[in-house]
Protein backbone atom coordinates (compact mmCIF):
# COMPACT_ATOMS: atom_id res chain seq x y z
CA UNK A 1 0.00 0.00 0.00
CA UNK A 2 2.71 2.30 0.52
CA UNK A 3 4.43 1.87 -2.89
CA UNK A 4 0.57 2.60 -4.37
CA UNK A 5 0.62 6.37 -1.97
CA UNK A 6 4.39 7.30 -3.19
CA UNK A 7 3.30 6.10 -6.84
CA UNK A 8 0.28 8.57 -6.43
CA UNK A 9 2.36 11.24 -4.31
CA UNK A 10 5.07 11.20 -7.24
CA UNK A 11 2.18 11.16 -10.32
CA UNK A 12 0.72 14.36 -8.34
CA UNK A 13 3.67 16.59 -7.58
CA UNK A 14 4.75 15.79 -11.22
CA UNK A 15 1.12 17.16 -12.43
CA UNK A 16 1.87 19.77 -9.94
CA UNK A 17 5.12 20.88 -11.17
CA UNK A 18 4.72 25.12 -12.22
CA UNK A 19 7.05 24.41 -15.51
CA UNK A 20 4.38 22.13 -16.68
CA UNK A 21 1.78 24.82 -16.36
CA UNK A 22 -1.33 22.10 -15.34
CA UNK A 23 -2.55 23.61 -12.42
CA UNK A 24 -1.80 26.69 -9.79
CA UNK A 25 -2.80 26.54 -6.20
CA UNK A 26 -4.84 24.24 -5.10
CA UNK A 27 -6.03 22.83 -8.95
CA UNK A 28 -6.73 19.78 -9.78
CA UNK A 29 -6.56 16.25 -8.50
CA UNK A 30 -5.86 12.82 -8.37
CA UNK A 31 -6.51 9.66 -7.33
CA UNK A 32 -5.41 5.47 -7.14
CA UNK A 33 -7.14 2.68 -6.46
CA UNK A 34 -6.45 0.46 -3.33
CA UNK A 35 -8.66 -2.46 -3.96
CA UNK A 36 -11.71 -3.58 -5.02
CA UNK A 37 -13.46 -1.59 -1.78
CA UNK A 38 -11.34 1.50 -1.26
CA UNK A 39 -9.01 3.97 -3.62
CA UNK A 40 -6.90 7.22 -2.43
CA UNK A 41 -8.14 10.85 -3.32
CA UNK A 42 -6.00 13.76 -3.13
CA UNK A 43 -7.94 16.12 -0.12
CA UNK A 44 -9.55 19.35 -0.94
CA UNK A 45 -7.34 22.48 -0.43
CA UNK A 46 -4.08 20.19 -1.07
CA UNK A 47 -2.14 21.93 -3.69
CA UNK A 48 -0.75 19.52 -5.77
CA UNK A 49 2.95 20.93 -6.30
CA UNK A 50 4.47 19.93 -2.67
CA UNK A 51 1.26 17.36 -1.80
CA UNK A 52 2.88 14.67 0.59
CA UNK A 53 1.67 11.16 1.54
CA UNK A 54 -0.27 12.78 4.19
CA UNK A 55 -2.10 14.94 1.66
CA UNK A 56 -4.55 12.07 0.63
CA UNK A 57 -7.35 10.67 1.93
CA UNK A 58 -8.73 6.29 1.71
CA UNK A 59 -12.20 6.71 0.30
CA UNK A 60 -14.80 4.05 0.06
CA UNK A 61 -16.64 3.24 -3.45
CA UNK A 62 -19.73 2.34 -2.43
CA UNK A 63 -21.10 5.32 -0.65
CA UNK A 64 -19.64 7.71 -2.96
CA UNK A 65 -21.09 5.32 -6.24
CA UNK A 66 -24.46 5.03 -4.25
CA UNK A 67 -25.08 9.32 -4.57
CA UNK A 68 -24.75 8.86 -8.34
CA UNK A 69 -27.76 6.26 -8.04
CA UNK A 70 -30.69 8.43 -6.48
CA UNK A 71 -32.28 11.64 -6.86
CA UNK A 72 -29.36 14.81 -6.04
CA UNK A 73 -29.08 15.34 -2.67
CA UNK A 74 -28.50 19.01 -1.25
CA UNK A 75 -25.49 19.73 -0.86
CA UNK A 76 -25.15 19.41 3.13
CA UNK A 77 -26.31 15.84 2.92
CA UNK A 78 -24.17 14.83 0.20
CA UNK A 79 -21.30 16.58 1.93
CA UNK A 80 -22.02 14.28 5.33
CA UNK A 81 -22.20 11.15 3.39
CA UNK A 82 -18.65 11.89 1.55
CA UNK A 83 -17.24 12.35 4.99
CA UNK A 84 -18.76 9.25 6.72
CA UNK A 85 -17.44 6.96 3.27
CA UNK A 86 -13.57 7.84 4.49
CA UNK A 87 -12.02 4.87 5.78
CA UNK A 88 -11.04 6.39 8.50
CA UNK A 89 -13.09 8.59 10.36
CA UNK A 90 -10.54 9.83 12.60
CA UNK A 91 -8.78 11.76 9.53
CA UNK A 92 -9.97 15.57 9.37
CA UNK A 93 -8.89 16.47 5.70
CA UNK A 94 -11.93 15.88 3.48
CA UNK A 95 -12.21 14.35 0.59
CA UNK A 96 -11.82 16.78 -3.00
CA UNK A 97 -15.59 17.92 -4.05
CA UNK A 98 -14.56 15.68 -7.02
CA UNK A 99 -14.56 12.55 -5.35
CA UNK A 100 -17.45 11.41 -7.28
CA UNK A 101 -16.03 11.56 -10.18
CA UNK A 102 -13.38 9.69 -9.38
CA UNK A 103 -15.10 7.01 -8.16
CA UNK A 104 -16.79 6.69 -10.91
CA UNK A 105 -14.16 6.63 -13.48
CA UNK A 106 -11.84 4.03 -11.87
CA UNK A 107 -14.76 1.82 -11.58
CA UNK A 108 -16.03 2.51 -15.14
CA UNK A 109 -12.35 3.23 -17.10
CA UNK A 110 -11.57 0.05 -15.10
CA UNK A 111 -8.01 1.91 -14.24
CA UNK A 112 -6.08 2.16 -11.34
CA UNK A 113 -5.06 5.94 -10.98
CA UNK A 114 -6.67 8.98 -12.83
CA UNK A 115 -5.23 12.43 -13.00
CA UNK A 116 -7.70 15.92 -13.63
CA UNK A 117 -5.77 19.29 -14.23
CA UNK A 118 -6.74 22.48 -15.58
CA UNK A 119 -3.78 22.99 -18.37
CA UNK A 120 -3.41 26.26 -20.02
CA UNK A 121 -3.45 25.18 -23.21
CA UNK A 122 -5.90 22.97 -22.90
CA UNK A 123 -8.63 24.69 -21.55
CA UNK A 124 -7.62 27.98 -23.80
CA UNK A 125 -9.90 25.74 -26.25
CA UNK A 126 -12.13 24.51 -23.83
CA UNK A 127 -13.08 27.87 -23.09
CA UNK A 128 -13.62 28.61 -26.74
CA UNK A 129 -16.10 27.79 -29.51
CA UNK A 130 -14.09 25.30 -31.04
CA UNK A 131 -13.92 22.82 -27.69
CA UNK A 132 -16.18 20.53 -29.21
CA UNK A 133 -14.05 20.25 -32.50
CA UNK A 134 -10.66 19.83 -30.75
CA UNK A 135 -12.21 16.64 -28.80
CA UNK A 136 -13.67 15.03 -31.91
CA UNK A 137 -10.52 14.86 -34.27
CA UNK A 138 -7.30 14.19 -34.63
CA UNK A 139 -4.32 16.18 -35.87
CA UNK A 140 -1.28 14.43 -35.73
CA UNK A 141 -0.85 10.48 -35.79
CA UNK A 142 1.05 10.24 -31.96
CA UNK A 143 -2.32 12.07 -30.69
CA UNK A 144 -3.86 9.20 -31.96
CA UNK A 145 -2.03 6.60 -30.33
CA UNK A 146 -1.85 8.66 -26.75
CA UNK A 147 -5.06 10.03 -26.71
CA UNK A 148 -7.48 7.53 -28.72
CA UNK A 149 -9.23 7.93 -31.62
CA UNK A 150 -11.34 10.58 -29.93
CA UNK A 151 -12.07 12.36 -26.69
CA UNK A 152 -15.00 12.39 -24.63
CA UNK A 153 -16.30 16.01 -24.30
CA UNK A 154 -18.62 16.59 -21.38
CA UNK A 155 -20.25 20.03 -21.57
CA UNK A 156 -20.27 22.72 -18.74
CA UNK A 157 -21.70 20.95 -15.24
CA UNK A 158 -21.55 22.09 -11.59
CA UNK A 159 -18.85 20.79 -10.32
CA UNK A 160 -19.42 17.61 -7.85
CA UNK A 161 -22.51 15.29 -8.73
CA UNK A 162 -23.84 16.61 -11.43
CA UNK A 163 -20.30 16.38 -13.50
CA UNK A 164 -20.31 13.02 -12.38
CA UNK A 165 -23.85 12.07 -13.65
CA UNK A 166 -22.86 13.92 -16.92
CA UNK A 167 -19.26 12.39 -17.34
CA UNK A 168 -20.87 8.78 -16.51
CA UNK A 169 -23.20 8.87 -19.08
CA UNK A 170 -20.85 10.15 -22.01
CA UNK A 171 -17.82 7.41 -20.70
CA UNK A 172 -20.65 4.72 -21.06
CA UNK A 173 -21.67 5.83 -24.48
CA UNK A 174 -17.95 5.66 -25.64
CA UNK A 175 -17.89 2.20 -24.20
CA UNK A 176 -20.34 1.68 -26.57
CA UNK A 177 -18.64 2.94 -29.47
CA UNK A 178 -15.03 1.73 -28.95
CA UNK A 179 -15.12 -1.19 -26.16
CA UNK A 180 -12.67 0.34 -24.45
CA UNK A 181 -12.35 3.42 -22.25
CA UNK A 182 -11.83 7.02 -23.07
CA UNK A 183 -7.84 7.74 -23.25
CA UNK A 184 -8.93 12.11 -23.06
CA UNK A 185 -11.66 13.53 -20.69
CA UNK A 186 -12.50 17.21 -21.90
CA UNK A 187 -14.54 19.04 -19.43
CA UNK A 188 -15.71 22.46 -21.46
CA UNK A 189 -14.66 25.51 -19.54
CA UNK A 190 -12.84 23.10 -16.72
CA UNK A 191 -10.45 20.57 -17.94
CA UNK A 192 -8.96 17.39 -18.33
CA UNK A 193 -9.42 14.07 -17.25
CA UNK A 194 -6.53 10.90 -17.56
CA UNK A 195 -7.20 7.58 -16.64
CA UNK A 196 -4.42 5.36 -16.95
CA UNK A 197 -3.34 2.26 -15.87
CA UNK A 198 -0.29 3.28 -14.56
CA UNK A 199 0.96 6.70 -12.97
CA UNK A 200 3.46 6.62 -16.80
CA UNK A 201 0.20 6.83 -18.88
CA UNK A 202 -1.51 9.54 -16.71
CA UNK A 203 1.78 11.89 -17.33
CA UNK A 204 2.21 10.84 -20.85
CA UNK A 205 -1.57 11.28 -22.45
CA UNK A 206 -1.62 14.69 -20.44
CA UNK A 207 1.61 15.55 -22.03
CA UNK A 208 0.64 14.50 -25.26
CA UNK A 209 -3.60 16.50 -24.98
CA UNK A 210 -1.62 19.54 -23.76
CA UNK A 211 0.79 19.56 -27.27
CA UNK A 212 -2.09 18.25 -29.35
CA UNK A 213 -3.81 21.73 -28.17
CA UNK A 214 -0.87 23.89 -28.75
CA UNK A 215 -0.96 22.58 -32.08
CA UNK A 216 -4.90 22.72 -32.35
CA UNK A 217 -4.40 26.56 -31.64
CA UNK A 218 -1.78 27.13 -33.95
CA UNK A 219 -3.56 25.90 -36.39
CA UNK A 220 -6.50 27.32 -36.31
CA UNK A 221 -3.90 30.72 -35.85
CA UNK A 222 -2.81 30.06 -39.50
CA UNK A 223 -5.83 28.97 -40.88
CA UNK A 224 -8.18 26.51 -40.45
CA UNK A 225 -6.88 23.38 -38.77
CA UNK A 226 -6.50 20.35 -40.75
CA UNK A 227 -7.96 17.03 -39.49
CA UNK A 228 -6.83 13.32 -40.15
CA UNK A 229 -9.73 11.29 -41.55
CA UNK A 230 -11.79 8.87 -39.20
CA UNK A 231 -9.66 5.92 -41.88
CA UNK A 232 -6.23 7.29 -40.95
CA UNK A 233 -6.98 7.52 -37.05
CA UNK A 234 -8.41 4.19 -37.03
CA UNK A 235 -5.53 2.52 -39.16
CA UNK A 236 -2.18 4.30 -37.01
CA UNK A 237 -4.43 3.16 -33.64
CA UNK A 238 -4.96 -0.53 -34.83
CA UNK A 239 -1.64 -0.49 -36.19
CA UNK A 240 0.40 -3.52 -34.63
CA UNK A 241 3.53 -1.37 -34.29
CA UNK A 242 1.76 1.67 -32.63
CA UNK A 243 0.04 -0.42 -30.67
CA UNK A 244 3.72 -2.03 -29.42
CA UNK A 245 4.60 1.48 -29.05
CA UNK A 246 1.63 2.70 -27.15
CA UNK A 247 2.50 -0.46 -24.67
CA UNK A 248 5.89 1.08 -24.29
CA UNK A 249 4.44 4.53 -23.52
CA UNK A 250 2.53 3.50 -20.61
CA UNK A 251 4.62 1.34 -18.87
CA UNK A 252 6.50 2.77 -15.12
ZN1 LIG B 1 -11.17 20.68 -11.95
Amino acid sequence: MTGLLTDLTTLTRTLGDPARDYVIIGEGNTSARIDADTFYIKASGQGMQHITEAGFVAVQFAPALALLEEPALPLAEQKRRLNAAKVDPAVTLQPSVEVTFHALLLTECGVPFIGHTHPVYVNQLLCSSRAQQFAAHRLFPDECVLCGPESVFVPYCDPGLPLAVALRDKVRAYLDVYGEAPKVILLQNHGLIVPGTTPTEVLNVTAMCVKAARIFAGACAVGEPVFMTREDIHHIYQRPDEIYRRQQFVQR
